[in-house]
């Protein structure tokens, strides 16, 4: 038998490739044991297959139960459906995980050290969506329903609950909009309420936060929150929101926990405006991989490659462009080895 662990790797679209190069050259020297199934997805699985998800990357996936992704490029609008959102759907990736710690002092906010959880497969992102026509007009009304479960909810909130506690985090807020979506968003709510008095009272504090109060509260004084557990709309733009309270999403990674397999990434997407240019930063997907480190229980190599980032960026103040430094992809990850 060998000690290597597979997994799934999907270089993605626009500099989907060039910064997963540098995260492989990373993890080569920190001999992470992974065993690379390569497959494609997103535009390039259009181009190789027809299809942004192609069935030999399904087919990956559902026996590796692992994966490292590189941003999928999708089309707004019309054209095919989002290869993240099918992803999720296929492996019931029930949980999106997004830390987002400073790295660099000086910024706007120093000290962030917070962790959202967001519900990845229900609520508005379904895509239960369509048009009524009016008047001559066939898209006079939209009409969009989300769909929230107890069941679904239990499972990332018990999820998230665990995961709190085992990294002695103090405090969960749970972020709602129960007071107009009573139904929606209530039905979320409460069951955190139910959840928190039968199993994790008294292990973790637990409080509540409305979503538009939560984001003021999160840009004058982000300090008094800890862990963030909520749907899947707001969860998407509360992560995005914590990315800017750390310097953006050059440095925000994601991890996708299901029930049949685990995705990470770069929470950031395939930036066509630089691609090809060798200059993109490669932290995010780096951080991305860490935290399929920790996933696969191997946390010193995560902690390795953590301080190798920060060193690399705080020691040796070698960043690329987008963090005002003058490092192209390349010499930011030749110094990054050399600091592993
Ligand atoms: P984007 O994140 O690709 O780019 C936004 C801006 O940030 C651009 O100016 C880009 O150059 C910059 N940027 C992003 N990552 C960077 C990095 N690592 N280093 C330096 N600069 C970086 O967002 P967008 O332009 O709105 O989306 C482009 C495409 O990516 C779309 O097709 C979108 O659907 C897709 N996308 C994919 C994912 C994903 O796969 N997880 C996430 C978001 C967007």
């Amino acid at each position: 038998m060998s000690n290597l662990i597979r997994a799934t790797l999907i270089p993605g679209d626009g500099i989907g490739p060039e910064i997963m190069q540098a995260t492989l050259a990373a993890l080569e020297a920190l001999d992470a044991p992974f065993e690379w199934d390569w497959q494609v997805a997103g535009l390039a699985g259009m181009q190789a297959a027809g299809d942004p998800v192609p069935q030999a990357t399904m087919d990956s996936i559902r026996s590796t139960r692992l994966a490292l992704k590189g941003p999928l490029e999708t089309p707004s609008g019309g054209g095919y459906r989002s290869a993240n959102v099918r992803l999720r759907e296929a492996f019931k990736l029930f949980a999106n995980v997004r830390p987002a710690k400073t790295i660099i002092p000086g910024g706007r906010y120093e000290n962030i050290d917070l962790l959202v959880f967001r519900e990845n497969v229900e609520g508005l992102y379904m895509g239960y969506e369509h048009f009524i026509p009016m008047d001559g007009d066939p898209e006079a009304v939209a009409i969009a329903t989300g769909v929230n479960t107890r069941q679904g909810s239990r499972r990332l909130l018990e999820y998230a609950f665990e995961s709190a506690i085992a990294l002695g985090r103090k405090k969960v807020t749970i972020v709602h909009k129960a007071n107009i979506m009573k139904a929606l968003t209530g039905i979320f709510l409460d069951e955190a309420r139910k959840l928190y008095k039968a199993k994790y009272q008294g292990k973790i504090e637990m409080n509540e936060a409305i979503v538009d109060a939560c984001s003021m509260k999160l840009v004058l004084n982000p300090w008094q929150f800890d862990t963030l557990v909520t749907t899947n709309l707001f969860g998407d733009i509360i992560s995005d929101l914590v990315a800017g309270l750390v310097g953006g999403l050059g440095m925000a990674p994601g991890g996708n926990i299901g029930e049949d397999a685990a995705v990470f990434e770069a929470v950031h997407g395939s930036a066509p405006d630089i691609a090809g240019k060798g200059i993109a930063n490669p932290i995010a997907l780096m951080l991305g991989a860490a935290m399929m480190l920790d996933h696969v229980k191997l946390n010193d190599k995560a902690a390795r490659l953590r301080k190798a980032i920060d060193d690399t960026l705080n020691i040796d103040k070698i960043r690329t462009g987008d963090l005002g430094g003058t490092a192209n992809t390349k010499t930011f990850t030749d110094a990054l080895i050399a600091r592993i």
